[in-house]
């Protein structure tokens, strides 16, 4: 199959991590017979230097034009980069927000799975983080309370300061639609999260997640609380799969997951649109600290070029494939410096460059 796909690098780390997922692409696309054409553009800091914004339109229709995104990270060390001298709109981060909604991304996933090498990394109790877990937040991300009219304003002589938290059911419906794919594609469980004991938008996200689940009958649904969904993520994550969740519960239990699950270094992510394509980015950001060294770590991204292939070009063998590279290479002890554990007998540290070749080399 021949596919398109647009890399932004980024700053930082951004594109020695880039680098290594396309590599690990390059390989797939030679053992199973694709054709896969990569085509790099700017954004964020960069963008900024070349173009004095950190996201062109030119970029943007270019994004538009591919089959699917893949994205190192953007950014400097903020108060520090002169590109945090500007104005808020004309910072790196603007782009990626500019980026987001320019290609309607309503749907982001975020998968935190404990790898039994890493199970150290996590800081939960030995005997839950022993039971290893690999949860799929699904996180709506376009609407809800972030986006919601605010305003703050003075009523008899008090500030008030008023958000508004709207969900339409087409904003429902389609992200439901999604997670039932999704938990389809995996255990066929699905967790909706809510807090309908109190919220109309969460009553109504309730209803609708029902009145979809009559179209996947395979797949078995569960409404539960966000606080009490906050409390068994730490108690038992392995009883979840897959949770789908509003903006806002999302935001902050997919970070909640993030520190469960460990490495950072580890944790890819997508952004979803109604159709198949999708922008994929790790969950790390550019770690202006190691930039330049060859020493970051490559397998959030390279995790995320096999969602991208997974979600975007339904090619589940091939995601198999990556995922199942990056637990051999685990397995046989190999690591970056953010994830060698101190004192462990056996474990060979490896550079950037020299992940990305193990990961291809363990492919196919
Ligand atoms: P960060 O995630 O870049 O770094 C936090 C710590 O984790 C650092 O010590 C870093 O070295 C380490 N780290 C992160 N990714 C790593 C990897 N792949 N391998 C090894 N170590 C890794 O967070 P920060 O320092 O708060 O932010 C730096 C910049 O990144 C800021 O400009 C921020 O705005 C930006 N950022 C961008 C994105 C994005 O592009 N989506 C996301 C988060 C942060």
């Amino acid at each position: 199959m021949n596919y398109k796909i647009v890399t932004i690098p980024g700053d930082g780390i951004g594109p020695e991590i880039v680098r290594e997922a396309q590599k690990v692409l390059e390989k797939v696309a030679n053992v199973y017979g694709h054709n896969f054409t990569f085509e790099k553009v700017l954004m964020g800091g960069c963008s900024i230097d070349a173009y004095g914004v950190p996201l062109t339109d030119e970029t943007i229709e270019k994004c538009k034009s591919a089959d699917a995104v893949l994205m190192g990270s953007i950014g400097g060390k903020v108060g520090v980069s002169k590109w945090y001298e500007l104005p808020a709109d004309k910072r790196p981060e603007a782009g990626l927000l500019k980026l987001r909604k320019s290609l309607g991304l309503f749907c982001n996933l975020r998968p935190a799975h404990l790898y039994p090498e890493l199970k150290n990394a996590c800081p939960l109790k030995e005997s839950i983080a022993e039971k290893g877990f690999d949860v799929m937040m699904v996180r709506e991300l376009t609407g809800g309370l972030y986006f919601g009219t605010r305003k703050t304003e003075i009523v008899d002589g008090e500030e008030v300061a008023i958000d508004t938290l709207e969900y339409h059911d087409y904003e429902i419906r389609r992200i439901a639609k999604k997670a039932f794919e999704i938990a389809g594609k995996r255990n066929k469980k699905l967790t909706s999260v809510d807090k309908a004991n109190v919220l109309d938008s969460s009553r109504l996200w309730r209803k609708i997640f029902k009145e979809v689940s009559k179209d996947y009958p395979e797949v078995t649904l569960e409404d539960a609380l966000v606080d009490s969904t906050a409390m068994q993520l730490v108690r038992n994550p392995a009883q979840f799969d897959v949770v789908a969740t509003e903006n806002m519960f999302g935001d902050i239990l997919s970070d909640e997951m993030a520190e469960i699950a460990g490495s950072l270094g580890m944790l890819p992510s997508a952004s979803l649109r109604e159709d198949s394509f999708g922008l994929y980015e790790p969950s790390g950001g550019s770690a202006p600290d190691i930039a330049g060294k060859n020493i970051a770590n490559p397998l959030a991204t390279i995790l995320s070029a096999a969602m991208l292939l997974r979600y975007s070009f339904n090619l589940s063998e091939e995601a198999d494939a990556i995922e199942n590279a990056v637990e051999k290479a685990l397995a046989q002890g190999y690591r970056t410096g953010d994830i060698l554990e101190e004192g462990v007998e056996g474990l060979k540290l490896l550079h950037t460059d020299e992940m990305g070749d193990k990961i291809a080399e363990l492919i196919g």
